[in-house]
């Protein structure tokens, strides 16, 4: 199964622009996804700035490399990625701009069990998202 997955609230805690610490259960559970046989496509709003002007001409954002540090934390905890930002084979099939995946992993997805923070937006718990994963097969 592809799965996509997001990275501010799902992986990390929420503290763009930088990446903030893992969310507990985070690295576990998406090694065991993997291990399972299952392709993880990293899909986040982050992207690498260089130019940090808009076609309008305003600041939209500090220039910086965003996704690049997203895709360093899958590198640093051994997570293999099948995909960034797109499903390496949709290209053949689809013209759509939207990553194809049977499954989305994301914070902001409704129905995703959450665990509030005090200081931020609330982020992943893991503990939920893996008795769904084990409900439909995925662990
Ligand atoms: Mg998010």
């Amino acid at each position: 199964m592809d799965i996509l997955i997001d990275f501010d609230g799902t992986c990390v805690l929420h503290e763009f622009p930088k990446v903030g610490p893992s969310v507990p259960g985070a690295v576990e559970t998406l090694k065991a996804i993997v291990a399972n046989g299952h392709n993880l496509i990293l899909f986040t709003m982050r992207s690498d700035v260089e130019d940090p002007k808009s076609e309008s001409e305003e600041i939209v954002c500090q220039p910086g490399p965003y996704l690049t540090e997203a895709v360093q934390w899958f590198v640093d905890n051994e997570i293999p990625l099948y995909g960034i930002q797109v499903n390496p084979t949709q290209h053949t099939w689809t013209t759509s701009p939207k990553a194809y995946g049977q499954l989305m992993i994301d914070d902001s997805a409704l129905g995703c069990p959450l665990i509030p923070d005090p200081n931020a937006r609330p982020f992943v718990d893991w503990i939920g998202v893996r008795k769904l994963l084990k409900l439909r097969g995925v662990l």
